[in-house]
Protein backbone atom coordinates (compact mmCIF):
# COMPACT_ATOMS: atom_id res chain seq x y z
CA UNK A 1 0.00 0.00 0.00
CA UNK A 2 1.31 3.47 -1.11
CA UNK A 3 0.10 6.62 -0.15
CA UNK A 4 1.35 10.51 -0.53
CA UNK A 5 -0.71 13.42 1.08
CA UNK A 6 -2.70 10.81 2.80
CA UNK A 7 -4.41 9.09 -0.14
CA UNK A 8 -4.02 5.84 -0.68
CA UNK A 9 -2.59 4.30 -4.24
CA UNK A 10 -3.00 0.97 -5.34
CA UNK A 11 -2.96 -0.81 -8.53
CA UNK A 12 -5.07 -4.30 -9.00
CA UNK A 13 -5.31 -6.85 -11.80
CA UNK A 14 -8.99 -7.51 -11.95
CA UNK A 15 -12.46 -5.96 -13.59
CA UNK A 16 -13.24 -2.10 -13.87
CA UNK A 17 -16.75 -3.23 -13.78
CA UNK A 18 -16.66 -5.59 -10.41
CA UNK A 19 -14.73 -3.01 -8.20
CA UNK A 20 -17.60 -3.07 -5.17
CA UNK A 21 -15.47 -1.19 -2.61
CA UNK A 22 -14.84 2.22 -5.02
CA UNK A 23 -16.93 5.16 -5.13
CA UNK A 24 -16.50 5.81 -8.93
CA UNK A 25 -14.82 4.20 -11.72
CA UNK A 26 -13.57 5.50 -14.98
CA UNK A 27 -14.73 4.01 -18.29
CA UNK A 28 -12.45 4.39 -21.51
CA UNK A 29 -15.06 5.32 -23.56
CA UNK A 30 -15.85 6.20 -26.98
CA UNK A 31 -17.02 9.61 -28.28
CA UNK A 32 -20.85 8.42 -28.84
CA UNK A 33 -20.61 6.88 -24.98
CA UNK A 34 -21.80 3.66 -26.57
CA UNK A 35 -21.45 0.01 -25.28
CA UNK A 36 -18.41 -1.10 -27.54
CA UNK A 37 -15.51 -3.84 -27.00
CA UNK A 38 -13.17 -3.47 -23.84
CA UNK A 39 -13.56 -1.49 -21.01
CA UNK A 40 -16.48 0.28 -22.46
CA UNK A 41 -17.94 -2.97 -23.49
CA UNK A 42 -17.38 -4.67 -19.37
CA UNK A 43 -18.95 -1.47 -18.19
CA UNK A 44 -22.26 -1.02 -20.23
CA UNK A 45 -22.62 -4.59 -19.94
CA UNK A 46 -22.75 -4.72 -16.18
CA UNK A 47 -24.28 -1.75 -15.79
CA UNK A 48 -27.24 -2.50 -18.04
CA UNK A 49 -29.34 -0.51 -20.86
CA UNK A 50 -30.45 2.81 -18.63
CA UNK A 51 -26.85 3.82 -18.49
CA UNK A 52 -26.59 4.14 -22.40
CA UNK A 53 -29.75 5.77 -22.42
CA UNK A 54 -28.40 8.49 -19.99
CA UNK A 55 -24.94 8.90 -21.86
CA UNK A 56 -26.54 9.29 -25.32
CA UNK A 57 -28.19 12.71 -24.95
CA UNK A 58 -23.88 13.89 -23.33
CA UNK A 59 -22.59 12.32 -26.39
CA UNK A 60 -20.06 13.39 -28.63
CA UNK A 61 -17.61 14.00 -26.55
CA UNK A 62 -14.04 14.81 -27.22
CA UNK A 63 -10.59 13.74 -26.32
CA UNK A 64 -9.46 14.46 -22.60
CA UNK A 65 -12.75 15.27 -21.79
CA UNK A 66 -15.04 13.35 -18.87
CA UNK A 67 -18.82 13.01 -17.93
CA UNK A 68 -19.82 11.91 -15.11
CA UNK A 69 -23.38 9.40 -14.82
CA UNK A 70 -25.09 6.99 -12.32
CA UNK A 71 -23.72 3.53 -12.28
CA UNK A 72 -27.28 1.70 -12.21
CA UNK A 73 -26.28 -1.85 -12.03
CA UNK A 74 -22.77 -1.28 -11.37
CA UNK A 75 -21.67 -2.21 -7.86
CA UNK A 76 -20.45 2.31 -7.41
CA UNK A 77 -22.14 5.79 -7.11
CA UNK A 78 -21.00 6.86 -10.10
CA UNK A 79 -19.48 6.33 -13.38
CA UNK A 80 -17.09 8.76 -15.07
CA UNK A 81 -16.64 8.30 -19.09
CA UNK A 82 -13.62 9.69 -20.56
CA UNK A 83 -12.57 9.57 -24.03
CA UNK A 84 -9.02 8.88 -24.47
CA UNK A 85 -6.84 10.25 -27.31
CA UNK A 86 -6.32 7.74 -30.31
CA UNK A 87 -2.56 7.31 -30.30
CA UNK A 88 -0.83 8.38 -33.98
CA UNK A 89 -4.24 10.56 -34.31
CA UNK A 90 -5.20 12.85 -31.65
CA UNK A 91 -2.41 14.93 -30.90
CA UNK A 92 -0.98 16.06 -28.71
CA UNK A 93 -1.50 12.73 -27.32
CA UNK A 94 0.28 12.88 -23.87
CA UNK A 95 -1.59 16.46 -22.82
CA UNK A 96 -4.72 14.46 -24.05
CA UNK A 97 -4.08 11.44 -22.16
CA UNK A 98 -3.21 13.64 -18.96
CA UNK A 99 -6.39 16.01 -19.09
CA UNK A 100 -8.71 12.53 -19.10
CA UNK A 101 -6.81 11.77 -15.56
CA UNK A 102 -7.01 14.92 -13.98
CA UNK A 103 -10.76 15.96 -15.84
CA UNK A 104 -11.46 12.59 -13.88
CA UNK A 105 -10.45 13.69 -10.60
CA UNK A 106 -11.60 16.82 -11.01
CA UNK A 107 -15.17 15.46 -11.36
CA UNK A 108 -14.50 12.99 -8.75
CA UNK A 109 -13.49 16.01 -6.20
CA UNK A 110 -16.39 17.85 -7.25
CA UNK A 111 -18.97 15.37 -6.59
CA UNK A 112 -17.39 14.81 -3.39
CA UNK A 113 -16.40 11.42 -3.78
CA UNK A 114 -13.72 9.24 -2.03
CA UNK A 115 -12.99 6.93 -4.17
CA UNK A 116 -11.76 6.15 -7.87
CA UNK A 117 -10.65 3.47 -9.77
CA UNK A 118 -9.06 3.83 -13.66
CA UNK A 119 -8.44 1.40 -16.39
CA UNK A 120 -5.34 1.83 -18.29
CA UNK A 121 -7.34 4.51 -20.15
CA UNK A 122 -6.34 4.53 -24.73
CA UNK A 123 -3.79 1.58 -23.85
CA UNK A 124 -6.43 -1.02 -25.46
CA UNK A 125 -8.32 -0.63 -29.05
CA UNK A 126 -6.24 3.16 -28.62
CA UNK A 127 -3.19 1.54 -28.89
CA UNK A 128 -1.02 3.81 -26.42
CA UNK A 129 1.86 2.18 -25.35
CA UNK A 130 1.50 1.18 -21.76
CA UNK A 131 5.13 1.97 -20.54
CA UNK A 132 4.32 5.60 -22.14
CA UNK A 133 0.78 6.10 -21.00
CA UNK A 134 1.87 5.03 -17.63
CA UNK A 135 4.66 7.89 -17.04
CA UNK A 136 1.85 10.10 -17.89
CA UNK A 137 -0.69 8.58 -15.46
CA UNK A 138 1.62 8.90 -12.86
CA UNK A 139 3.12 12.42 -13.35
CA UNK A 140 -0.60 13.60 -13.79
CA UNK A 141 -1.91 12.12 -10.57
CA UNK A 142 0.70 12.70 -8.62
CA UNK A 143 0.18 16.54 -9.68
CA UNK A 144 -3.04 16.58 -8.28
CA UNK A 145 -2.65 14.75 -4.93
CA UNK A 146 -2.02 18.26 -3.19
CA UNK A 147 -5.10 19.63 -4.83
CA UNK A 148 -7.52 16.36 -3.53
CA UNK A 149 -9.67 16.57 -0.51
CA UNK A 150 -12.58 14.19 -0.97
CA UNK A 151 -10.36 11.87 -2.86
CA UNK A 152 -8.99 8.97 -0.29
CA UNK A 153 -7.93 6.61 -2.70
CA UNK A 154 -6.67 6.05 -6.32
CA UNK A 155 -6.97 2.48 -7.69
CA UNK A 156 -5.45 1.43 -10.89
CA UNK A 157 -6.78 -1.51 -12.47
CA UNK A 158 -4.60 -2.96 -15.11
CA UNK A 159 -6.25 -6.26 -17.02
CA UNK A 160 -3.08 -8.12 -17.56
CA UNK A 161 0.54 -9.16 -15.99
CA UNK A 162 2.44 -6.78 -17.59
CA UNK A 163 0.37 -4.01 -16.67
CA UNK A 164 0.29 -4.70 -13.42
CA UNK A 165 4.25 -4.95 -13.14
CA UNK A 166 4.65 -1.38 -15.41
CA UNK A 167 2.37 0.02 -12.28
CA UNK A 168 3.55 -1.72 -9.77
CA UNK A 169 7.56 -0.75 -10.35
CA UNK A 170 6.25 2.91 -10.58
CA UNK A 171 4.66 2.61 -7.31
CA UNK A 172 7.73 1.53 -5.82
CA UNK A 173 9.51 4.53 -7.03
CA UNK A 174 7.44 7.35 -5.42
CA UNK A 175 8.17 8.94 -1.75
CA UNK A 176 5.46 7.69 0.62
CA UNK A 177 4.43 9.36 3.63
P1 LIG B 1 -9.20 2.39 -25.25
O1 LIG B 1 -10.19 2.35 -26.38
O2 LIG B 1 -9.24 3.70 -24.48
O3 LIG B 1 -7.84 1.97 -25.66
P2 LIG B 1 -9.92 -0.24 -24.15
O4 LIG B 1 -11.19 -0.54 -23.46
O5 LIG B 1 -9.71 -0.84 -25.51
O6 LIG B 1 -9.78 1.35 -24.18
O7 LIG B 1 -8.69 -0.70 -23.25
C1 LIG B 1 -8.13 0.07 -22.24
C2 LIG B 1 -7.31 -0.83 -21.32
O8 LIG B 1 -8.18 -1.51 -20.43
C3 LIG B 1 -6.51 -1.91 -22.03
O9 LIG B 1 -5.25 -2.00 -21.38
C4 LIG B 1 -7.33 -3.17 -21.82
O10 LIG B 1 -6.52 -4.33 -21.76
C5 LIG B 1 -7.94 -2.92 -20.47
N1 LIG B 1 -9.24 -3.58 -20.22
C6 LIG B 1 -10.09 -4.15 -21.10
N2 LIG B 1 -11.19 -4.60 -20.47
C7 LIG B 1 -11.04 -4.29 -19.14
C8 LIG B 1 -11.82 -4.51 -17.97
N3 LIG B 1 -13.02 -5.12 -18.01
N4 LIG B 1 -11.33 -4.04 -16.78
C9 LIG B 1 -10.13 -3.42 -16.71
N5 LIG B 1 -9.35 -3.20 -17.78
C10 LIG B 1 -9.78 -3.63 -18.98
Amino acid sequence: MYSQHNIELEVSKGDIANQPELDVVVNAANAELAPGGGVAGAIHKAAGHGLYKECKPLAPIYPGEAVITNAYKLPNKKIIHCLGPVYGKDKPEKELLASCYRNSLKIAESNHLNSIGFPGISTGIFGFPADLAVEVVFNTVLAELPHLEHLKKIKFVVFNDKDLHLYESKLKTISTD
